[in-house]
């Protein structure tokens, strides 16, 4: 099927970084053409930190993230800082959301409890896609899901150990939609990806289910991201059909790499917009750098 994404009509982009560690260039130029996209449409940017990973996200990050970013020379119109009509923009507080979103993607059969371990998962399969975000799940629990009850509210409140909940795709389906910056785009379910984990066993939305919850709530038209998730948002392409809301659209932009050719990580500190600013380099600079001079 082919996905309309809805046109620009009153321009909101985002910034969505999470606070699992400093960010770096290669985020700076993602989110800064995000900024100039909103520009240029006389738009609204928005600041929404994702800090759902409680064992990874730390307040160090999260404080940090807003200083880099203003240093940066970034500016937005509705943030945690600042607030805004549709707040609260952390992740964090927006839980009873993802659940609600959670019961009804439960009601509409579109999901189903899974009692697969990662290992379990990567066990049962042959051969596991080189790189894959999600390995493709086999399918061991769908086949017993059927007339399960809904998930509990402890389930979706504590870190103990339960289920995940697996949105099952339409097998065979082509999920097609035209991406801003690099035209057609093309995937298979159950072949580029499988049934995806929406609710974690630990009690957290997985971040498929929350990026859509709040992108649709939040109004966002068009989603400019890393083109490493161009198959999640195919993936969220399922979740907006299945939930009757109106797709954003994408604009998917290339990775930065390192001088060996190796994608910028976090882990790549010497390149974190905090230790580029200590070795005295200007926003600026670092710009003109990336343009190429
Ligand atoms: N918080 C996600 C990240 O840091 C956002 C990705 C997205 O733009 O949807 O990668």
């Amino acid at each position: 099927m082919e996905f309309q994404t809805q046109p620009p009509s009153g321009y909101r982009g985002r910034l969505a970084p999470s606070p699992t560690g400093w960010l770096h260039l290669g985020h700076a130029r993602t989110f800064w053409i995000a900024q100039q996209r909103a520009r240029e449409q006389g738009g609204i940017l928005i600041l929404r930190v994702e800090d759902l990973d409680r064992d990874r996200c730390k307040p160090a990050y999260e404080a940090g993230l807003i200083e880099d970013l203003r240093w940066f020379g970034f500016r937005w119109q509705e943030g945690p800082d600042c607030g805004g009509p549709a707040g609260p923009y952390c992740q964090s507080q927006r839980m009873g959301l993802y659940r609600a979103v959670l019961t009804r993607l439960h009601e509409g059969g579109f999901i189903y409890p899974c009692a697969c371990s990662r290992q379990d998962v990567l066990r049962a399969l042959q051969a596991p896609h080189a790189g894959e975000d999600e390995p493709i799940y086999p399918g061991t629990c769908r086949a017993r899901a059927g007339g399960h009850p809904p998930p509990a509210a402890a389930e979706t409140q504590g870190p103990t150990r339960r289920c995940n909940w697996r949105f099952r795709v339409p097998d065979g389906e082509v999920i097609a939609f035209v991406d801003q910056n690099r035209g057609p785009q093309r995937f298979v379910a159950g072949k580029d990806f499988g049934d995806f984990v929406v609710w974690r066993h630990d009690g957290v939305p997985a971040y498929q289910l929350a990026v859509v919850v709040d992108d649709a709530a939040m109004g966002v038209t068009e989603v400019v991201r890393g083109e490493d998730l161009l198959k999640s948002t195919a993936r969220q392409l399922l979740l907006y059909r299945a939930l009757g809301w109106p797709a954003p659209r994408f604009y998917h932009c290339p990775l930065m790499t390192d001088a060996a050719g190796v994608r910028l990580a976090k882990r790549h500190d010497a390149l974190s917009l905090r230790a580029l600013r200590a070795a005295g380099h200007s926003p600026a600079g670092l710009r003109r750098a990336w343009d190429g001079g």
